[in-house]
């Protein structure tokens, strides 16, 4: 009978001990199976011996600097077989640490080689075993090329076994482990030559930043030769010989070692995937979103899968896999913030995305550097090579990325990463006192840069003319009120702006669940939200008018998924909905609708003026089709610039039938604007049908009055509406032409609130009612598979918990202060939003 497990971990790696951990700690029965020693490659072979060899590195250089600190050392030199020494007691430390925490957690340790059977099966040694859920965590080993002569390289495992610091060495691979080893012999008096087959060395970051540590390297007496193709190595008595190609012409380098570091694979060897019906891809476990394999019960994690190969992503990993066995969360991971560090000397760590990343990806964006050499805490350590950049969405002043070489940036980026993770704004960096004199204070600096306000450098550009301060409180007193009320409170904000969505691309797939459960939960926030305005607006907690869109989701959320953040939209006032798929904070729409100090007109819009500059989303304007003329205008605007933004102009039927849509319409056409007309054809004009108040109810039909492409959507149906938007929009953005589309859906309540809503039969609402397009969605999401019951509910419930969030928020937010009502009504009022 073999020994039976509800969790079975194969390979004892950061991701293997970490998920087995966490299974026990669920209450399972949990058995880890490692071939070798437990940590793995990180606690064995990578992470912690490199770092602890860099360690005596960096003591080394130190050192050699050790005068002008005061401490002179006499005779100083570099025992390298004592460094690897300690560095064997560091790793015999962790790994019988680890093996503590198996006992105290009562992990079942099961040594050899797994090789798994079909049905939950495994055998180690001969010895067989049976699990309900498997992990399989086998991790990696390094790559070999096939070049001539490569039986004379060592890799990132022999590298450790060498006892003596070699005069020269080439290494062949510009990546981490290679330009961690490089480093590190460099820093000992190796001559050390790297070969790197791409145009830059350290691909994952940006090319500015290493351009910082290149420097530092070359000073060290460091070669990098970039878009060298390595054509074969060989021996003679006393050397290595390198050939390599840079363009056409072929050179030759000497070296006494040759580390390999042309990347990782992962590693399956033995393991009997293939026969237990487990896919694998080009050597790595194909998984699905949650981290399931083909194979039911079996899953996978860490190097084995390929993707971010780092041992803080497979013990991520190995997380999310078992609280996705054990029932007890549904985690997709999200890898947005996963930081990289690269321990070389400067150090050099990132999180995010980089500027140019930001910028392919369409956002606008905004950046803030600061240099080393003018932080207090940098001098001090006698390290003040290097900077840090930080960058931003220009539109929201959303983190998008940070960006780091220097002292100790492995540990200030832990900082930036939670900024990154949780969609920080830079005022939020700024917001948070930072010990002084630390390194950190240089991230907080470099977010200050970003607003040409930084305090210890000369800014690149100010964030205002100092004119403008004796009109206006200073910028830093508003934000700090603004920004403190509007500081998140513990809420999942689940709901990014649509932005975030690729919307041509979506489709009801699996492999595109993230962004279908996001534009669900959009839909269902606005849902909640404006029924939650209905009963705020009946405790008179909202003044003047409220109206509500219920029915309107689908279209609302998948027009606005097909802009650019730097898009326009230009919409009727009182839209709620809108704004909230805009990705403007819905706390701050639902306190403009309680008219108080926090919302997004601070509070002097009413229940009706929704506006937000950063988020280029005009919907304050005048009544019915008041603001076409006003898009028209942007469209201008754009086309004198030369930009590439659209105007996306959103109005009801209503707005059809007045003089300015002929204007607006005709205008676009003839001067060419970048504009897409968006009919929201709800089907009733305040208390009257569409077809009893307009010639032509087929309202697309209308734009051929205008010479202009035009279509109807379904737009009670989320998907159709985004891809056939999304191509207008791409098409206009192309072509500078404009075009038109009526979305036909149906409001399943009155005009507003106060409306009986009596001139439409209840039949007729009723058929309406099996269209719903959040209850449609959610029946898609279903019936591919993409969500269960459990994760629908589990949607429902954070968006209550939102909403509820929002009310209070709203609710605890103070009224603007009687003797500042004008304040933000004028024009000047916008320097604050710097450039926008
Ligand atoms: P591994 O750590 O590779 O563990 C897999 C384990 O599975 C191994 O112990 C193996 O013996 C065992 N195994 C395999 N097959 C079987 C089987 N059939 N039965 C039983 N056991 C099996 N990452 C960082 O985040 N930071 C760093 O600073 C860093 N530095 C590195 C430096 C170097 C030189 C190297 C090589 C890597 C470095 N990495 C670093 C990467 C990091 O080590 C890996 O990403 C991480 O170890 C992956 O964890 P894992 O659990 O997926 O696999």
């Amino acid at each position: 009978m073999p020994e039976r497990f509800d969790v079975a971990v194969i390979g004892g790696g950061p991701g293997g001990y970490v998920a087995a951990i966490r299974a026990a700690q669920l209450g399972a029965r949990t058995a880890i199976v490692e071939k070798d020693r437990l940590g793995g490659t990180c606690l064995v072979r990578g992470c912690i011996p490199t770092k602890a060899m860099l360690q005596s590195s960096e003591l080394y250089s130190i050192l050699k600097k050790g005068a002008d600190f005061g401490v002179v050392a006499d005779r100083l030199s570099f025992d390298l077989r004592a460094a690897s020494r300690r560095r064997d007691q560091v790793v015999d430390q962790l790994v019988s640490g680890v093996e503590g925490l198996m006992k105290a957690n009562r992990i079942r340790v099961i040594r050899g080689p797994a090789h798994i059977e079909k049905g939950g099966g495994f055998t180690v040694n001969g010895d067989r075993f049976h699990a309900e859920n498997i992990i399989l965590a086998t991790g990696s080993v390094p790559a070999r090329i096939p070049i001539g002569g490569v039986e004379h390289t060592i890799d990132s495992d022999g590298i450790l076994g060498l006892d003596e610091i070699p005069e020269t060495m080439v290494v062949i691979g510009g990546g981490v482990v290679g330009m961690e080893w490089g480093a590190l012999y460099a820093a000992l008096g190796t001559k050390v030559t790297v070969l790197e087959l791409l145009p830059q060395i350290l691909p994952m970051v940006e090319a500015d930043m290493v351009g910082l540590y290149r420097r530092h390297f070359e000073r060290l007496g460091g070669v990098i030769h970039t878009e060298a193709n390595v054509e074969e190595i060989t021996k003679n008595t006393k050397s290595l010989r390198v050939r390599f190609r840079l363009a056409t012409e072929t050179h030759e380098v000497a070296a006494r070692v040759v580390l390999l570091a042309t990347g990782r694979v992962p590693y399956t060897a033995g393991a009997g995937l293939e026969e237990a019906g487990i896919e694998l891809d080009r050597g790595r476990v194909v998984v699905d979103d949650h981290l399931r394999t083909a194979v039911k019960g079996v899953w996978a994690i860490g190097d084995v899968i390929g993707g971010v190969m780092l041992a803080h992503v497979a013990s991520y990993e190995g997380i999310c896999a078992v609280e996705n066995m054990c029932g007890y969360a549904d985690r997709t991971p999200d890898y947005h913030a996963a930081p990289n560090c690269i321990y070389t000397d400067p150090e050099i760590a990132n999180v995010g995305l980089g500027e140019k990343e930001a910028r392919e990806s369409g956002y606008e964006v905004k950046v803030g550097r600061f240099p080393f050499a003018a932080s207090g805490r940098a001098l001090t350590l006698g390290q003040v090579e290097g900077a840090v950049k930080v960058i931003a969405d220009a539109r929201d002043d959303t983190l998008l990325g940070v960006q780091m070489v220097g002292p100790r940036v492995t540990d200030v980026i832990a900082e930036a990463t939670l900024a990154v993770q949780q969609r920080l704004k830079l005022h939020d960096l700024d917001l948070t006192m930072h010990a002084h004199p630390t390194l950190a204070e240089s991230l907080l600096e470099a977010a200050l840069a970003a607003d040409g306000r930084a305090i210890h450098i000369q800014n690149r550009r100010m964030q205002r003319p100092a004119a403008a301060l004796s009109a206006n409180p200073p910028i830093k007193e508003r934000a700090v009120a603004r920004s403190v009320e509007e500081k998140p409170k513990s809420v999942d904000h689940g709901a990014p702006p649509a932005a975030h969505v690729d919307a041509g691309r979506v489709e009801m797939k699996r492999q595109h669940r993230d962004e279908l459960l996001r534009l669900y939960r959009q839909m269902l926030l606005i849902r909640r939200f404006e029924e939650r305005a209905q009963v705020e607006y009946t405790k008179a907690k909202i003044g003047g008018y409220c109206h509500l869109n219920l029915g309107e989701e689908a279209t609302v959320v998948g027009g606005i998924a097909a802009l650019r953040p730097g898009d326009y939209i230009y919409t009727s006032y009182r839209e709620h909905g809108h704004a909230i798929a805009r990705g403007v904070d819905p706390r701050a729409v639902m306190a403009e609708l309680f008219g108080k100090e926090t919302g997004v007109s601070h509070g002097r819009g009413g229940s009706m003026h929704i506006f937000d500059l950063k988020h280029r989303f005009m919907g304050g304007y005048g009544i019915v089709g008041g603001h076409l003329p006003l898009a028209v205008g942007a469209g201008f605007a754009i086309k004198y610039k030369k930009g590439d933004e659209i105007v996306f102009c959103m109005f009801g039927d209503g707005a059809t039938n007045i003089g300015a849509f002929h204007e607006s319409l005709n205008f676009a056409k003839v001067f060419h604007l970048p504009v897409v007309w968006f009919c929201i054809n709800n089907q009733y004009g305040m208390g009257t049908a569409v077809e009893r108040a307009s010639a032509v109810s087929d309202i697309y039909r209308r734009a051929c009055a205008y010479d202009m492409e035009s279509i109807r959507v379904d737009g009670m149906n989320l998907l159709e509406v985004m891809h056939r938007t999304s191509e207008f929009v791409d098409r206009t953005r192309r072509d500078s032409q404009p075009r038109f589309i009526e979305a036909v859906n149906y409001r399943f309540r009155g005009h507003s609130v106060v409306d009986p809503d009596k001139y439409r039969s209840d039949e007729e609402k009723e058929r309406w009612r099996h269209s719903d397009p959040v209850v449609l969605f959610q029946h898609q999401l279903q019936e591919a598979g993409i969500a269960d019951s459990a994760a629908l509910e589990q949607i429902e419930t954070s968006v209550g918990a939102e909403v509820e969030d929002i009310v209070r928020f709203s609710d605890e937010s103070a009224n603007p202060a009687i003797d500042e009502l004008y304040r933000y009504l004028y024009a000047g009022e916008w320097e604050m939003y710097g450039d926008a």
